[in-house]
């Protein structure tokens, strides 16, 4: 039962605790290792406080005591000097009075004036009794118990008196009283002497509760309890307040009379002191309670500091592993270009490791070599504080292994937390994959234009056959008619009719031959209804995305340049386009050798002749390719001719019959030091000038 008991009160104790630990854990910020310290602490500051208030309060304690027993000190003093005033009226009343019944009158008035005296006697040198009073106040003392059966106390104190020649005090004793009661009385016996002879005693009988209450009673029993006690405790009598306060200080000091010693306790009803009793213990109090708000607030400061800081190692841990799961190169540069950081995203890209890329300027080790110029260019633009374009631009970058590939950067100023700008975050995405589609649908997209092209010409051509088999069959049978007719030696003029007849026809189905060739011009020239007048720039920017694209693919830089000023041309759009990049295809693939590194693809626009007037406008188209070999040049334009393995061989036939369509003339040349340049004219439209970026 009791071990039950017992683990009963330690589980209640751990419970207590473990709710205390995980409130003192959700307040404070202690740490495990820290834990301990803060136990400590506290402890310590709360053992000094409750230290502090013990010993203020004692201090309070000892401080009433010793009131008390200075007020103790004081009530025996003045009962002393009462006693011997007491004497003194004694001596008096006895030094004038010889006779009995003077004597009464004296010893009434005393007995009057001394309420704590009982009984006055006047006794002679044998003790015989020889005057008495009782006192007015109240009933005689000596009512119920006769005063000779209750003198042996009073004997003893005049003997002593009589030894010592001077006033002496008997032991206490009990007198009960006729109401029932009874009084703890005192004797006191003063010899009388005449002319220095023993003439007899007087007796006073005190009343020991009378006497307390009144010499001591006003001036000490307003705040204490007075009493006589004996050694064993005993109360003899009681005076003063009885007030029922918690707590009592008690003093007792011996009253030392001749004959009898009184013990004289005084009971100090002052009540606990207060909690604060004191300036000094509010004070320390006071003290204590700021320093624990103190220390309350800097663990709280301490807390939300803890709490801030795994916030922000959560912050860095989810943007880390944000960082790295990202498939988008980050790249951060400061204002003068040096890399201060790369993701895990771009060192894979460009297979460099961040240590060897941080710190890195221009040129970097991503960038070809071939495009440092432009790049370092781009770079000093950007440092210059020329805002990137928000959609990103594009680049090409190098991996380690010398393999180029196509980039798209986003760049964004990087702002610190005071709002300076500290230099440029750039997210590169890879593009490769994104350029090889749209490689392949242009290239399957080609590969049907040219189909449709080649269908459209068959059906065509079978349209030209069927519709030129009738006249031509009918040629042939006409002309080889009049062949037999012809061959006929004996031919009568009626055959040579025949004959003219046979011709007539010939011409006639000629004719319609001629016609169904016509007709098919005709469709070819319907197209010049569709020309307008143009911007020699729209017409660039219109073929550019194509160009670019291919560009990017073969790593050719292309560069347009128009010149101010320029005319509109009067063209079929959509047929000079064609052109222009039929001519830029043709350039670009003429570059797509390994020995060709530095690709760039000009395309110019100027006028025809130096005459600013010219009604003409050239175009232009250089490469710096593989050059054109002087045994095909006269094939060039032949339709179906070409090199290539996946070629047709119609580009520039179709080329040349659009601008000699148009008018025009092209003409291709050298390019010094390698290469090919393709020139084209086309006109002006009349009058309209335009500026060269219309
Ligand atoms: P395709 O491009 O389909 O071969 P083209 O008629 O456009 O047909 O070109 C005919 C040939 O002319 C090409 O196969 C190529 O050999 C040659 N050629 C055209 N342009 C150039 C050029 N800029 N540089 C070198 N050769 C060229």
């Amino acid at each position: 039962m009791k071990r039950t008991g017992t683990s009963h009160i330690a589980s209640a104790w751990h419970n207590i605790w473990s709710r205390w630990r995980s409130k003192l854990d959700e307040m404070l910020p202690w740490g495990s290792g820290r834990r301990s310290l803060w136990a400590a602490l506290i402890a310590l500051v709360l053992a000094v406080l409750v230290t502090l208030v013990w010993l203020a309060g004692r201090y309070e304690t000892s401080q009433v005591q010793a009131e008390l027993e200075r007020d103790t000190a004081d009530a025996v003093a003045d009962l002393r000097s009462s006693l011997s005033r007491h004497v003194q009226a004694l001596q008096a009343l006895q030094s004038g009075h010889y006779m009995p019944a003077t004597w009464q009158p004296e010893a009434q008035a005393l007995l009057r004036d001394n309420r704590d005296w009982l009984r006055l006697e006047w006794r002679d040198k044998n003790w015989q009794l020889l005057s008495f009073s009782d006192s007015p106040l109240r009933a005689p003392a000596f009512e119920r118990i006769a005063r000779a059966e209750v003198l042996n106390e009073a004997a003893q104190a005049c003997q002593r008196a009589k030894r010592l020649n001077g006033p002496a005090y008997s032991s206490t004793y009990f007198l009960p009283q006729a109401d029932g009661l009874g009084v703890e009385v005192m004797e006191l016996c003063l010899p009388v002497t005449q002319a220095g002879e023993f003439m007899g005693y007087t007796v006073v009988t005190y009343s020991l509760q009378e006497l307390l209450t009144e010499r001591l009673g006003p001036t000490f029993g307003r705040r204490n309890e007075l009493s006589f006690v004996e050694p064993d405790g005993t109360r003899l009598a009681i005076a003063g307040t009885q007030r029922r306060e918690r707590r009592v200080f008690t003093t007792q000091q011996l009253v030392d009379l001749p004959g009898n010693t009184l013990l004289l306790r005084m009971d100090g009803r002052r009540g606990e002191p207060d909690l604060f009793p004191n300036v000094l213990t509010a004070l320390v109090t006071g003290m204590s309670i700021a320093l624990i708000t103190v220390m309350v607030l800097l663990a709280k400061d301490a807390r939300r500091r803890l709490k801030a800081e795994r916030d922000l190692a959560d912050a860095l841990a989810f943007r880390k592993a944000m960082e790295d799961s990202l498939v988008t190169g980050l790249r951060a540069r400061d204002l003068q270009g040096h890399i201060t950081y790369v993701n895990p995203a771009f060192c894979q890209m460009v297979g460099w490791e961040a240590e060897a890329l941080i710190g890195q300027n221009a040129p970097m080790p991503y960038w070809p070599p071939e495009m440092v110029d432009e790049y370092q260019q781009r770079q000093a633009i950007r440092l210059a504080g020329n805002a990137p374009p928000r959609e990103g631009f594009e680049s090409v970058f190098m991996r380690q292994d010398g393999t180029r590939f196509p980039v798209l950067i986003i760049e964004a100023p990087l702002i610190s937390v005071r709002g300076e700008q500290t230099g440029w975050m750039g997210a590169v995405i890879d593009i490769s994959e994104q350029r090889r589609i749209e490689e392949l649908s242009r290239a399957s997209q080609e590969r049907l234009q040219a189909t449709a092209r080649l269908a459209t010409v068959g059906e065509m051509a079978s349209l030209l056959s069927h519709e030129l088999n009738q006249p031509l069959a009918a040629i042939s049978s006409y002309a080889n008619g009049s062949l037999n007719l012809l061959k006929d030696p004996q031919a009568e003029p009626q055959t040579l009719d025949d004959v003219h007849m046979a011709l007539r026809r010939i011409a006639e189905q000629a004719e319609r031959a001629g016609r169904v060739i016509n007709s098919v011009h005709d469709f070819v020239r319907r197209r010049d209804q569709a020309r307008e007048a143009v911007a020699p720039q729209a017409l660039l920017d219109a073929i550019s995305p194509l160009v670019s694209l291919q560009a990017r693919k073969l790593h050719v830089r292309v560069h347009i340049r128009v010149e101010g000023r320029l005319p509109l041309v009067w063209c079929d759009r959509t047929m000079v386009e064609q052109v222009l990049l039929n001519l830029a295809r043709n350039g670009m693939q003429a570059m797509d050798l390994p020995e060709c590194r530095d690709r760039v693809l000009v395309l110019h626009v100027k006028r025809a002749a130096s005459n600013p007037e010219s009604a003409w406008v050239e175009f232009a188209v250089t490469d710096v390719g593989a050059g054109i070999a002087p045994e095909i040049e006269t094939q060039l334009f032949n339709p179906f001719f070409t090199t290539k393995v996946e070629g047709m061989g119609l580009g520039l036939s179709l080329c040349r019959t659009v601008v000699e369509q148009h008018g025009g003339h092209l003409a291709f040349e050298p390019h010094a030091p390698k290469g090919t340049v393709f020139r084209f004219t086309l006109p002006a439209a009349d009058g309209n000038a335009a500026t060269g970026t219309a």
